[in-house]
Parts: C-alpha cells; structure tokens; sequence
C-alpha cells in the first residue's frame, strides 16, 4: 500500500532504476530519459560503470545538472575490462559480452546489499526500486529482476527499424535470405556483389526498401551459434517479456514499423526524440553550462564560434560518433573528398578515433595544415548546438540513432556512412524513406564523397531541406503538448505509478 511517506505528510514517488549499456550514445539517451522521469518527480537511481561514472563526473556541468533533482542518485557497476581497455572501436560486443560474464552476480549482490537502493534516513527517504528501465540488450539484469520480483521495462536507444530487422533475425534466416552454412561449409560466408541488392522479405512492411547489403554485420554469419547472432537474437526477442518498451523514436516516424513491434510487444511507449522532448519538458532554454549532453570528452566550444563567422548552411559537419574508428586510408579518402568539394567543414576527431601504424592517433601533417583554410577540427563537439546552429548545410554522419534524431530534428540533411550494428539501417531509411539524405555505405571514396556533398550541397540541395524541414516539423509536433510523444511520455510515467504494490 502507500504507507510509505516522505516527511509526514506526502507519499514517497515510485523509485526507478535506469541501466544503460555502458556506451556513450547509450548513456546520452538513457541520461535523457531519467532527467524526464526526474522533473515529474520520480525517485531516479542511474546505474552507471565505474568506468564511466569517472568520465561523466570530471564534468561540473554534469554535476549541476542533476543537483537540481533531490530524487536523482548515481549508483556504480563494474563493467568487468580492464582499466587500460580502449572501450572504442568495435568494442559493442566486448562490453556486452564482458558485462554479461560478470554482470548477473554483480548486478544481484549489489540490488540485495543497498536493500534496492531503498533508504530510510530522514533526509532522504527512498522506497527501494519500484520498477527498473533497463537498456534492452541486458538480459541478466532482467533475469535478476525477475528472481528478486521486480517489474521491469526494457528501453532501446536504437530506432524501430533496426529493432525490427533484429526481431526478424531468425525469419531471414530461415527465409534463406542470408547465407547461413554449416561450419563444414566455409566457403560461402557472405553474399557475391550481385546478390547484396536483393529485397529482404521476410521483415513485415521493409520488403519495399530492404535489401541484403542494408542489413548489418550480424546477420552475416554462417553458423546458428555465432555467440553474436546469438546475443543479438536472444536479447532482442526478450523485448516481449518486458511489462513495455519504451523506444527514443515518434509515431509520424517510425508508425508503421511501431505497430508491427506492437503485435508481440503489446504495450509501446515511442517518447522520442529525447534530446528535444526534454528541452521541451524543461520548458526554458538551458545555459550550456547547465545542459551538459552527458558527453564523456570536453566539448569543445570553440568551434561554434567559428561557425558564427561562417554564412548560412554553408558548413559540413563531420562526425562519426564516439566509436568508430577510421583507418588511415579512410580518413584521407574523407578529407580529400571534402577539400575537392571546395566547401568548408567542421570534422570532430576524437583522439582515440584514427588508426595509425602503431595504434597511436597519427593526424597526417597535410590535414593538420591543409584544413587550416578549409575547416575546423574538434576532438568533440557540443554536437546538438552545431546542428542547430545555421551555418550547418550537412551532417556527414556515421548514421548512430542518436545523431540522426538530432540531424532530422535540426532540419540538417545526411550524408550517411555507416559503420555497424543499426547504422545500415538507419542510413537506409533516411535515405529511401524519409528522404532526408543519401546514404554511401559500402564505399568510403574521394569521388563519391565529392559527388554526394555536390549533391546535398548544390544539386538537390531545396528538394533535401524542405523534406528535412517537414520531418523536423514533425518531430516538433510529437514533443508538444498533445503530441504523440508528449502524450505517451505521460503515460509511461502513470504506468510506473501503476507499479507500486
Ligand atoms: N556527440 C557529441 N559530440 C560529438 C560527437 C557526438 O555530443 O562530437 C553525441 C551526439 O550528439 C550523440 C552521441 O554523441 O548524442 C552519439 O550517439 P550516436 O547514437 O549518434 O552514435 P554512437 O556514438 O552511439 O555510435
């Protein structure tokens, strides 16, 4: 019952536990849902590594962030890797993999020894966890909540689309449409070039825009127990198990690939995009200094006073995400292709993100000097900032959920070169759904890549913005008062209130 009571008088909130995968675009998103759940006055306890938990805090910004909220804690787990682990580059698995070997007994010992981070000081009364909102590919965390009682709902940071296509993963499979071997059968593990443009049928309502070269690294395996296809598949299909899911996407979006998520995962929360849908909810225009992104490296302001000195939609914004990595070829392949397209350029370069000879990050002195006259080099950027701000005509982007919600909700079309998991997906939708974009994957060539910022930038450049401008409008009507978004915020947090027992 409520017995419970803050003080004399009021009852204590619902208390919730969010657990991120330990990744940057995962922590930026999850950091974003519980400040909402925190304004409506929800108990928030954030589970972050150890690891991470070190990178966020070195951030005042971050501090001040949450001090406004009384009901918002911090709580850590080990990740399991090693102090000295890049935890960048193809690290998803590594980390998944890595918190799974580890993380169940982990996970268990620490909800049994805080009591579920319930507390019963007078100063700050907490019931324990009334229900967790875990990163949907921690299943061990769900199994816990399952042994000790606890309701939990599953959050992804992905998009619909790509949630979909990994829900189907065994119906492609078992529609033939990707090569599955046996071990014994070790020569054809991946498709001949003819065939990567074949549709994918077996996803309900992608057959019109699928094809086998959008579909990520994953499901090219050739043994059934591949421990990836594995994790990917079980993880996902999961997702029914949970009392909802909650998805960083909206209706007018994602609708029909949200009903056909709806016929197995029957109670959908779609609350996105988080990053607008929160500024809204703050109702004011927050001082950078007190809307810090959740970013793990120092944004590097500078460059967006160097865009105030740059014409209307005049700049490429380059970036990549905070995990890929670009091998050496790749990035002169990026540069040349920019420098030819004779525009101008913001590129973030995150120190851990070139692959040199010897592992180090090896700038070559030609781009140091050449970029000079042509372009601004960041190692991160307060990246909602310069996509809203008007010197941006562009985002070549690596496709991450996170940075295309931001991108369409800017208005900015996309070049997209996906490097993995979701991003082929993503990249295909914005290209041949939403047309807000083109997308490049499969190449990484000067020729395109000047041919494509051609195109975004000059040749198709009004039919691009005024689709890129409709779709932002349309995520802005999602997050206002009455919008989809809105509306389903809402009642997610009257579902947690549901809850209590
Ligand atoms: N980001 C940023 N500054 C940068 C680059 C990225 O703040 O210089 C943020 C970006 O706004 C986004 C997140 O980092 O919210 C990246 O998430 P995404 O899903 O796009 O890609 P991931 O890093 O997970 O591959």
């Amino acid at each position: 019952g409520n017995e419970e009571k803050a003080g004399d008088t009021l009852p204590l909130p619902p208390h919730v536990l969010i657990f991120p995968l330990p990744l940057q675009g995962h922590v930026i998103s999850m950091l974003k849902l519980a400040e909402l759940l925190s304004i409506s006055g929800l108990d928030v306890t954030f589970l972050a590594s150890d690891y991470n938990y070190g990178r966020l805090l070195r951030h005042a910004s971050v501090q001040s962030r949450f001090a406004k909220y009384p009901g918002f804690q911090f709580a850590t787990i080990s990740d399991g890797l090693p102090t000295d682990h890049p935890r960048s580059g193809d690290v998803v698995l590594d980390i998944m993999m890595s918190l799974k070997a580890c993380g169940y007994s982990q996970f268990k010992e620490l909800m049994v020894s805080t009591n579920c981070f319930g507390s019963s000081t007078s100063d700050r009364r907490r019931r324990p966890i009334t229900c967790l909102i875990m990163d949907g590919v921690l299943s061990f965390a769900a199994i816990v909540a399952e042994e000790i009682g606890y309701p939990y709902i599953y959050f992804r940071t992905v998009g619909a689309c790509s949630f979909w296509a990994n829900f189907n993963i065994q119906q492609v499979i078992n529609a033939g449409e990707v090569p599955l071997r046996g071990k014994d059968e070790d020569k054809v593990t991946y498709w001949r070039k003819e065939e990567m443009d074949l549709s994918v049928t077996s996803v309900p309502g992608m057959e019109a825009y699928l094809r086998r070269r959008d579909l990520p690294a994953f499901f090219r395996v050739n043994d059934v127990n591949d421990p990836v296809f594995q994790t990917i598949n079980i993880e996902t299909r999961r997702s029914t198990k949970a009392k909802a899911l909650v998805l960083n996407t909206f209706e007018d979006l994602e609708g029909t690939t949200l009903n056909e998520i709806r016929k197995h995962c029957p109670t959908v929360f779609s609350i996105g995009p988080l990053h607008a849908h929160l500024k809204a909810r703050v109702g004011e225009s927050p001082t950078p200094s007190s809307n810090h992104s959740g970013s793990f490296w120092e944004e590097d302001r500078s460059c967006v006073t160097w865009l105030d000195s740059q014409p209307p939609k005049s700049v490429i914004y380059v970036s990549f995400g905070s995990v890929t990595l670009l091998t050496r070829d790749e990035l002169m392949e990026f540069w040349y292709g920019l420098v030819n397209s004779g525009q101008k350029f913001l590129w973030v370069m995150r120190p851990d993100s070139i692959v040199g000879q010897n592992g180090d990050r090896q700038l070559p002195a030609e781009i140091e000097e050449g970029t000079k006259a042509r372009g601004y080099i960041v190692g991160w950027a307060p990246q909602e900032e310069v996509l809203a701000h008007p010197a941006i005509g562009v985002f070549l982007t690596h496709s991450g959920w996170n940075s295309t919600l931001e991108s369409m909700f800017a208005g900015v079309p996309m070049i997209c070169w996906p490097y993995f998991a979701d991003q082929t997906i993503n990249s295909r939708f914005v290209s041949e759904v939403w047309k807000i974009g083109l997308d490049m994957k499969d190449s990484c060539d000067r020729v395109v890549i000047e041919r494509m910022v051609r195109e975004t930038m000059e040749l198709r450049r009004d039919e691009l913005l005024e689709r890129a401008d409709h779709m932002a409008k349309l995520g802005r009507k999602a997050i206002s008062e009455g919008g989809s978004s809105y509306c389903n915020l809402d009642r997610l947090i009257e579902f947690i209130r549901s809850m209590i027992v």
